[in-house]
């Protein structure tokens, strides 16, 4: 085995482990393995290994991997902050777009969607209380946004997307996942078919899973630390 196909093997324990504990399907929780900054030699043994969706988050690298990988079967799921005028590479490449927070950004990938490809799957993210990045809509903000997505012809909007801050204690690793879970719950009494919770990374996708994470999106827990840039 290689490391990354045992690593692999480890990750998918872990939500298994933690799918159990929470009276949940491990089948109902996807793994998105978080390949940016590796080359694509490391997507290629993750894919070999079984591994069939892959996150990137910066639009150079992420479609430069894409076209490099035609060949395999895989899903690509774009996962970074997004600039209106960085979309259409994007939206002729990805299969989604877990990472938006302004209409302006959804509109240009709808209208960039190529004709003949499926609507882009995309997830609206959060910044739910205690966020480590400065992107995400408000939670105020959350519904108007969610509800305006949804209308546009080429997108599919699946759910929604947070990166709280890490912390430890998992009690706390817990809330800001709840609130994304209760968030969700409210759009789709409004009306929405959301089926998707994007949340939980290399060290907090168990509290996630608790909270009723659909995909974990994982990185270093696969491919190793990164370097920092
Ligand atoms: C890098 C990244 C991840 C993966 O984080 P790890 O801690 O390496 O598992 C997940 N989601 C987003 C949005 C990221 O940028």
């Amino acid at each position: 085995m290689t490391p990354i196909s045992a690593n692999l093997q480890a990750v998918l324990a872990r939500i298994d482990a933690a799918a159990r504990a929470a009276g949940r399907n491990a089948e109902d929780i996807t793994l998105l393995a978080v390949s940016k900054t590796w080359p694509a030699d490391c997507i290629r043994a993750a894919a070999a290994a079984g591994q069939f969706a892959f996150g990137e988050n910066y639009v150079q690298e992420g479609c430069a991997k894409v076209d490099a990988l035609t060949a395999l079967n895989i899903e690509w799921h774009f996962i970074g902050p997004l600039q209106s005028n960085k979309t259409r590479p994007v939206a002729e490449r990805f299969d989604w777009v877990h990472s938006i927070d302004r209409l302006k950004v959804a509109e240009r990938l709808s209208q960039q969607r190529p004709l003949d490809k499926a609507p882009l799957n995309v997830c609206l993210q959060v910044n739910v209380s205690g966020e480590a990045s400065k992107s995400g809509c408000s939670m105020e903000d959350a519904p108007a946004l969610a509800r305006a997505i949804a209308n546009l012809p080429k997108l599919r909007l699946r759910g929604l997307m947070c990166i709280p801050e890490p912390v430890d204690d998992p009690a706390a690793q817990r809330r800001p996942f709840r609130q994304l879970r209760e968030l969700a719950g409210v759009l789709n009494s409004a009306g929405l078919a959301l089926d998707t919770l994007s949340m939980g990374m290399s060290h907090d996708l168990e509290a996630a899973i608790a909270e009723g994470a659909t995909l974990v999106r994982v990185g270093t827990a696969i491919f190793g630390e990164r370097a920092k840039a």
